[in-house]
C-alpha cells in the first residue's frame, strides 16, 4: 500500500468514523520495525487531526533516549513525547492533537500483549475521546486499533511493502 496518500480502516466504535494514516507516517514508523535478532522494542506517539468522525494521524514521534527499550518490552517516558505534543500543537494552531500510541513487536503477525492491554486501558481512561493504537509488525503487517473508555478493539490489519 506503500505510495497511496493513507491507510484506510474503519473506527469500531464509530461505523461512519475513519482511521487515516498518512503513508509518511508508515514509513516512519517501519524505520524501527524489529527485523533483526538484536533490535529492540520502539514507540512513540500519534499526532494528527480530529475532523468530525474521522481521526486523521499525519505524524508520530521516534523513540527517546529516556525510554526504556528491550526485546519484548517497550516503556515509554511521558516527558520528551509530551513535549513534542505540545510543541505540534502550539505550532499547528492548536489544529494538531494527540491521537495515541505506536510501539512495534517481534513478530510478523502482531497482536496486542497483556501488558499493552492493561497500558491502553489506563491510556483510555484518562482520555475524552478515541484513541489510536498501532502495532509495528517486523515483516510489513501492523495491528491496527482503536480505544476508548478502557476497551480497545481491532480496526484493520495494515499490510504495506
Ligand atoms: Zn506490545
Amino acid at each position: 500500500m506503500r505510495g497511496l496518500p493513507v491507510i484506510l480502516g474503519e473506527n469500531p466504535f464509530n461505523p461512519d468514523g475513519l482511521i487515516l494514516i498518512e503513508a509518511s507516517v508508515i514509513d516512519f514508523v517501519e524505520r524501527y520495525a524489529q527485523r533483526s535478532i538484536a533490535s529492540t522494542e520502539a514507540g512513540g506517539i500519534l499526532l494528527g487531526h480530529r475532523k468530525g468522525k474521522h481521526l486523521h494521524v499525519v505524524c508520530a514521534t521516534e523513540p527517546s533516549t529516556a525510554d526504556r527499550r528491550s526485546r519484548f518490552r517497550f516503556q515509554r517516558e511521558i516527558e520528551p513525547h509530551q513535549t513534542i505534543a505540545t510543541q505540534a500543537w502550539r505550532q499547528s494552531g492548536q489544529k494538531m492533537d494527540y491521537l495515541g500510541e505506536w510501539h512495534s513487536h517481534p513478530e510478523s503477525n502482531p497482536h496486542p500483549s497483556n501488558i499493552d492491554l492493561t497500558e491502553w486501558k489506563k491510556i483510555t481512561s484518562r482520555a475524552s475521546e478515541c484513541l489510536v493504537f498501532l502495532i509495528v509488525g517486523n515483516a510489513n503487517e501492523h495491528w491496527l486499533g482503536t480505544g476508548r473508555d478502557r476497551t480497545v478493539l481491532i480496526a484493520n490489519r495494515v499490510v504495506s511493502g
